[in-house]
């Protein structure tokens, strides 16, 4: 299914036309009214008018997160205040939140981005969303909103948190899709599960975001919710959610390329990769008013495909994200994505899906300890089958990453639930 066929299904010539047309008016844009972006150009010794192809866009310098935090509140608008009207911020765990500033058609194009991936994995006007994300300054909750408005679906902005109410509306309401991070529908599913409403639920479709999940993790979400999960990916500082998502197929991301031009780099160089490579994803905005976005370093680890999919769309695909880069931990020289530590977790029976990975430094080496929770507290009480559990996961572990890894197997429930995105990483090292 398609929100918007014309543009979704477009023939790759038209499209790298219109992304040329777009990329120029918005370099041009940046130019003219953006300091930031005028010193850029000047530095780099380039002018707007010297973008002639798809392939100049390698001359415009990165956009980075600190370039959001250096011009905190609204330096990095292009708009005027009068024409902005909404104002979204993300929050950074140090110093200033990054903003983000949206024109009336800045908001129009987003709800249409995000109403396109929905669309695409299934959710229809017969639907009813319940949204469990936290509302407020993220992006994520009245982006999917929006959007699932738009395609005519009915929204309950439940936001996230009081599980056991989610639950008790998502059965009495007969809520078919539900809008979340992964590993907050995971906690939906167990509490579902203890509560006893498991059976009564009527979810058919989850809109997942804002953080990674693997193969293996979305897996356990459908078999405890019962319903086909699906991966949508963004970011607020160019836009929110809407970037890119999966159809129904789910074999890669598409981006709407007609709104964002992806690129792949090599993150310690900036030199750009070739399809298929897998790197660091830059992001160009190509329609947005109130703050163009060139060429934003995303941190996230993937890759492309232009490859036409089986679905009809032509646009570009993203691989599922195998984390940012700044989640890799890097221990004795072996870099590891907790990702990678996930699908090792995720594989063994008789531990839950519940874990969290300490990085410490101990006598000048570093150490990294995975501590996961059991489905049976009653194997605590056996020695023997702990050690040999213990056992089975480490050597999983090595062969998976090449390293020894502590393995600590804790009481089932013992570790916090996410209400949002999950906290999995403790890197010690650092304090
Ligand atoms: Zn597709």
């Amino acid at each position: 299914m398609f929100f918007d066929k014309k543009a979704e299904t477009m023939p790759r010539g038209e499209l790298e036309e219109l992304q040329l047309r777009r990329l120029r008016e918005n370099a041009a844009a940046c130019y003219e009214k953006s300091r930031l972006y005028r010193k850029k150009f000047d530095d780099a010794g380039i002018t707007p008018d010297k973008i002639t192809s798809l392939s100049d866009l390698r001359h415009i310098p990165f956009t980075v997160k600190d370039d959001f935090r250096d011009n905190y509140p609204f330096d990095m608008f292009v708009a005027p205040m009068g024409k902005i009207c909404r104002l979204h911020a993300s929050s950074g765990t140090t110093g200033k939140p990054t903003v983000v500033g949206y024109t009336k058609k800045d908001l129009d194009v987003w709800s249409d981005c995000v109403a396109r991936l929905i669309v695409a994995v299934g959710a229809r006007e017969e639907d009813i969303a319940q949204v469990a994300f936290g509302y407020g300054l993220f992006t994520g909750a009245l982006g999917l909103h929006y959007a699932l408005e738009k395609i005519g679906a009915a929204v309950i902005p439940m936001s996230s948190g009081n599980t056991e109410k989610q639950v008790m509306l998502m059965r009495d309401f007969g809520t078919t899709v539900l809008v979340s991070t992964p590993s907050y529908a995971l906690h939906i599913g167990e509490v579902a599960g203890e509560t006893g409403v498991s059976k009564d639920l009527k979810l058919r479709l989850g809109l997942f975001g804002s953080e990674s999940c693997t193969v293996e993790m979305r897996e356990q979400i459908e078999k405890s919710l019962d319903l086909f999960a699906t991966d949508n990916y963004g970011m607020s500082e160019v836009m929110g959610p809407g970037v890119s998502g999966e159809c129904e197929f789910r074999c890669g991301l598409h981006f709407n390329e007609d709104h964002f031009i992806p690129e792949i780099i090599d993150p310690a160089t900036g030199e750009i990769l070739p399809e298929g490579k897998t790197g660091e994803l830059v992001i160009t905005t190509l329609s947005k008013e109130a703050q163009p976005v060139l060429r934003y370093r995303t941190r996230d680890i993937t890759s492309l495909t232009y490859e036409k999919c089986e679905c009809g769309r032509t646009h570009a695909r993203m691989e599922k994200t195998a984390g940012r880069t700044d989640d890799m931990l890097k221990i004795r020289g072996v870099n590891v994505f907790p990702t990678q530590v996930e699908s090792v977790i995720m594989a063994i029976n008789e531990v839950a899906p519940y874990y969290v990975i300490i990085a410490e430094r101990e006598n000048n080496r570093d150490t990294l300890e995975v501590k996961v929770e059991l489905t049976d507290g009653s194997l605590l009480d056996s020695y023997a089958r702990l050690e040999g559990l213990r056992d089975k996961i480490r050597h999983e572990l090595r062969v998976t990453l090449g390293l020894d890894i502590k393995v600590s197997l804790v009481e089932p429930k013992s570790l916090e639930r996410s209400l949002g995105k999950a906290k999995r990483v403790f890197d010690n090292r650092k304090k």
